[in-house]
């Protein structure tokens, strides 16, 4: 039967394909396709990890016959539910018409046999879901000392399946990068959360916060997903098929055509020039970036790379990452934000004790880096010294005090001198801006402009702050507004203030990358964006076909309104001119 749900229209575009169905636990384990000949090898790899928890269980038994009788019970139970074919067999098979690897082929089977657990009314039964859990979890441990299948599955492309999850963190998508699914549709999250930009940033179609589609949609059902409109047809029929396909080649063709701007330069009709930076997230975006025709780095979310690891990078690493940029970059600018961790990005995800009540007020981005001098110092040696190998500024996040400046300030010179003893070269005259992320910090903008070289204006968390909205919660969605008119007013604010004190601000949030504000954020003064690499040609064109002279009357116009229904029909008036 087909049916049709509707959710966050996050990132635009049509994608037709498969559901591929996922939670919470089979994504703590690669997801991977075995090629056709590598499958009875996976097949094999598990036998051999379920003997050896077998054999283990085994002498556990014998060791704990003298010892209480739970114990020996309960390793009974465990050596029980191995050999049920349930998970003993139904697992190989799931590898055999899947091409799955083991891990996932077995957590797969675990979700479903968890799922049948809980819904018996008897407590003791229902209560067994734990154990099918634990033996999973020792079997998933054990194949991690088989080897891994990833070695086997290079060249895997998920390209016509689309992911339909709960929920997705952004490093669970930073983990699916490399497998290329075609779309990504969720029951929760924000159309700024950090999972919402990642999919805008892979230029695939992604809708959020559907609400109940991991119930509602089975695994390998037909699906469309409208980004665009942030709607998903199940099981469409012949006819809404091929509607779609039509769709999806005139889009791919307006893209393609977009592409060929990448030379032109980002010029209004008035002659003014913009620079369009990129956002990135990891060294493997630099193509992307040259692709775009962007003209450098305008934001590099440096604890992307690092995401769910478990402990804090070496120096070396992160001097290594960043190396790679710079060196990639041949020249061009570089923005290497400091970690903006804590609030959904953590390198610790399952750790209960690093989640607080109100993440995103707490203990996050620059005051985490204040409280950690040695690991500050670390991030900070690691960007000097990539300094050296190109035009590299250093950025610092979520700032709000005039004494938080000075002692990051301190920090880096401390950096510096450590360098400078060991003789270690580096830019001496680096440049280093804050970010203007919290409402204080734009009201109060001189603070800024007195210590800093630059500014850039993260508008996702600008407007979260302001309008005190989680970004990351569908449910207060509708009221997440770019073009509220207390933003404008701290836009404007921000953009006079910095103009007056010839100090550089880009804005590098998501509204630097929409279409639909290019021309306001013009009128109101912006003179540099940096966005994803994949909305850099829209913008250009937008920017292109725009004449500040023209623009600049009506913005005023709409910053002396403070009403939002009236606001947002002198913005579709600028657009339509
Ligand atoms: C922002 O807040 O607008 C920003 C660019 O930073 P992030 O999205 O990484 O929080
Ligand atoms: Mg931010």
């Amino acid at each position: 039967m087909s049916f049709t749900l509707h959710g966050l229209p996050v990132s635009g575009g049509i994608a037709i394909g498969q559901a591929h169905l996922i939670s919470q636990a089979t994504l703590e384990v690669s997801h991977l396709l075995v090629s056709p000949r590598m499958v009875e090898k996976e097949v094999a790899r598990f036998e051999a990890a379920l003997a050896s928890v077998r054999n283990e269980f085994a002498t556990m038994k014998q060791s704990k016959e003298s010892g209480p009788a739970d114990i020996g019970a309960f390793i009974d139970l465990h050596l029980l539910l191995l050999s049920d074919p349930e998970l003993s067999e139904v697992p190989k098979q799931i590898i055999r018409e899947r091409r799955c690897n083991a891990e996932w082929a077995i957590v797969q089977q675990m979700e479903r046999l968890v799922e049948e657990f809980e819904k018996i009314d008897d407590v003791y039964l229902r209560e067994r879901s734990y154990d099918v859990r634990q033996v999973v979890e020792r079997v998933v441990r054990e194949l991690a000392g088989h080897g891994h299948a990833s070695s086997r599955t290079r060249g895997f492309k998920g390209e016509n399946l689309i992911v339909v999850a709960h929920d997705l963190s952004p490093s669970d998508v930073m983990a699916f990068k490399d497998q290329h699914f075609a779309s990504f549709v969720t029951d929760v999250g924000g159309a700024t959360s950090h999972t919402a930009i990642l999919a805008r940033g892979m230029a695939i179609p992604a809708v959020l916060g559907l609400h109940n589609a991991r119930q509602l949609i089975r695994d390998k059902e037909t699906l469309i997903v409208d980004g665009t409109r942030g709607v998903i047809i199940v099981n469409p029929d012949q006819r809404v098929l091929e509607e779609y396909e039509l769709k999806k080649s005139q889009i791919e063709l307006e893209r393609s055509k977009l592409k060929l701007l990448k030379t032109a330069r980002a010029t209004t009709l008035d002659r003014v020039k913009i620079d369009l930076l990129a956002n990135i997230e990891e060294p493997d975006d630099i193509p992307a970036v040259f692709e775009s025709g962007a003209e450098g780095v305008g934001l590099f979310r440096t604890e992307f790379i690092f995401l769910g690891r478990g402990d804090m990078p070496s120096e070396d690493e992160q001097y290594e990452a960043y190396r790679k940029v710079v060196k990639g970059m041949e020249g061009q600018p570089v923005t290497i934000r400091t970690f903006d961790l804590g609030n959904d990005k953590n390198l610790f995800e399952d750790r209960e004790d690093e989640r607080r009540d109100n993440p995103a007020l707490g203990l996050r981005s620059i005051r985490l880096s204040l409280i950690e001098p040695k690991s500050f110092q670390a991030q900070l040696r690691a960007i000097l010294r990539a300094s050296k190998l190109g035009k590299v500024r250093i950025l610092v996040p979520m700032m709000s005090h005039g004494h938080q400046i000075d002692q990051m300030l301190a920090a880096v010179e401390q950096a510096k001198s450590s360098l400078r003893c060991e003789r270690i070269a580096f830019d001496e005259n680096i440049e280093i801006g804050g970010t203007i992320e919290v409402p204080a910090a734009a009201l109060a903008v001189g603070m800024f402009l007195r210590r800093l070289n630059f500014l850039s204006i993260g508008t996702n968390d600008l407007i979260q702050y302001t309008l005190a909205i989680d970004r990351s919660d569908e449910q207060v969605s509708n009221l997440y507004d770019p073009v509220h008119p207390a933003i404008l007013m701290l836009l404007s604010h921000v953009f006079s203030s910095a103009e007056k004190a010839n100090i550089p601000v880009s804005v590098c949030g998501e509204m630097a990358g929409d279409p639909n504000y290019t021309r306001l954020l013009l009128g109101l003064g912006l003179r540099q964006f940096s966005m994803h690499p994949a909305q850099v040609p829209a913008i250009k064109q937008r920017i292109k076909q725009s004449d500040i002279a023209e623009i600049t009357p009506i913005v005023r116009k709409i910053l002396r309104c403070d009403e939002s229904a009236k606001i947002q029909e002198q913005i579709e008036r600028l657009n339509a001119m």
